[in-house]
């Protein structure tokens, strides 16, 4: 008989994990969890939470504790290494992200029926860039309906501060858990799609710099460089315009062309290294105004974004690790993605339609190299693209994200819907100097 996947989470692999890391969490971390509205629940349920660092499931997992839970993972963490036999032994469900996966659905099923089980999905996929939520695919609101099930949501505050995507280590900070009920057992039957989004959608919402303000905590950086790897996030400059010049170096983010320059303070804002800086306070705020610029540049019906890239890939049947096979350049526009260069020295183009690219992963893979990738995934294999210059990976991902809500809304009003959400508005100003350039003006 076929092994039936996935299996029960091993419970010692937890206790472990409890064991040796739940002290530091709480003494270093500070963390406070506030389990009161799951506490006399019996399975079967579903966990949803806001992904937004590197700890989160550890942190969920701790929430949940003595309940397991079967986490569902990007189905490429099986071919990576210590991940892959550690995440199978948790009993995780393995999915392709971003679109339809039956394989992920059953195995849901059987976690929640067959075994009584609980199962945690965080709908974003990824975590989030700037401490502030990303998009998330329309689909997991069907999910939810679906199994009919008791809905949670953890609330997660702070880990962007603790270990971001662009960091390889951990930052002094203070990190929060709570959890809160979403829907009861019966309460999706009758409502649409749509509303279960979008409630999914608040309630998943968070701003770790509005945690930070409210808690003022200090966020500091052990080895004092909290900007360093920030121009992976940022990389307009707010003085020249001129994208993709940006450099984080110690505490400082400063544009190579024209030199305007920001520090990063002990609250994770930023504040004028000098009386020609031109800033605005956090990385949440500057990439808010990198998203309206966005928003404009793909409203245009010629809108196209290049660069040249090595590509690689997982092949299936494969158990660990990712082999190059070409190079090329890979252009996004309102078709989707092309990729024209060579596959083992063949010429070759490979093509992901837009219709069905809802969003692409783009990852800091730690451990691996230390460069953000952007990853397709599929049925058959992961395509994985490393960017000649990787500090375009984000804008290829928000363009992607734009060109969906035009071209492919999942429901009526969706641009207008997601540039409604307060993380997306920035209704403050640029602050310092007198820029050299009026982005605003210059790009709309
Ligand atoms: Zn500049």
């Amino acid at each position: 008989m076929k092994k039936q996947n996935p299996r029960k989470p091993f419970r010692p692999l937890v206790q472990i994990f409890k064991l040796f890391k739940e002290k530091m969490f709480i003494k270093k971390y500070g963390l406070t969890i506030d389990r009161q509205a799951i506490k006399e629940q019996k399975p079967p349920y579903i966990v949803i939470f806001n992904h937004i660092g590197y700890d989160d499931h550890l942190i969920v997992g701790l929430t949940l504790y003595p309940q397991l839970a079967n986490f569902m993972v990007v189905k490429y963490v099986k071919h990576t290494f210590p991940d892959g036999p550690l995440s199978y032994l948790a009993g995780s469900i393995y999915k392709d992200r971003y679109i339809p996966d039956a394989t992920a659905v059953l195995g849901a099923k059987r976690v929640l029926t067959e075994h009584k089980g609980v199962v945690a999905i965080s709908p974003a996929a990824c975590y989030c860039f700037d401490g502030t939520p990303q998009y998330f695919d329309y689909s997991i609101a069907k999910l939810i309906k679906m199994f009919k099930v008791p809905v949670f949501a953890i609330k997660l505050h702070g880990m962007y501060f603790m270990h971001n995507r662009f960091r390889k280590d951990r930052q002094n900070a203070k990190i929060k858990s709570e959890v809160v009920k979403v829907f009861g057992e019966n309460e999706m039957t009758n409502m649409p799609v749509e509303q279960i989004y979008k409630k999914l959608y608040d309630i998943c919402d968070f701003n770790d710099f509005a945690f930070q303000e409210e808690e003022g905590f200090k966020v500091t950086a052990p080895k004092n460089d909290a900007a360093k790897g920030m121009e992976y996030i940022i990389y307009k400059c707010l003085n020249c315009g001129e994208e993709f010049e940006m450099k984080g170096e110690g505490n400082v983010l400063y544009c190579k062309k024209c030199q305007n320059a920001v520090k990063v303070n002990d609250s994770y804002h930023f504040e004028p290294l000098n009386e020609k800086s031109v800033y605005v306070d956090s990385i949440a705020k500057w990439n808010a105004i990198q998203r309206r610029l966005i928003d404009a540049e793909t409203q245009k019906d010629d809108f196209s974004l290049s660069e040249p890239c090595e590509v690689y890939h997982y092949k299936k049947g494969k158990r660990y690790g990712i082999k190059r096979y070409g190079q090329g350049i890979l252009t996004l526009d309102k078709n989707g993605f092309k990729y024209v260069g060579t596959d083992y020295g063949i010429n070759t183009e490979l093509f992901f339609e837009l219709k069905h690219t809802p969003s692409i992963g783009v990852e800091t893979t730690v451990g691996v190299k230390n460069k953000m990738y952007i990853v397709f995934d599929g049925n058959d294999y992961v395509t994985r693209f490393i960017l000649k210059n990787m500090t375009k990976a984000i804008k290829f991902q928000q363009c992607l994200q734009y060109l969906r809500y035009k071209y492919y809304p999942d429901f009526e009003g969706q641009r207008e819907w997601m540039n409604s959400r307060p993380s997306r508005i920035f209704n403050g100003r640029i602050l310092g100097a007198k820029p050299k350039t009026d982005i605003f003006n210059k790009n709309q």
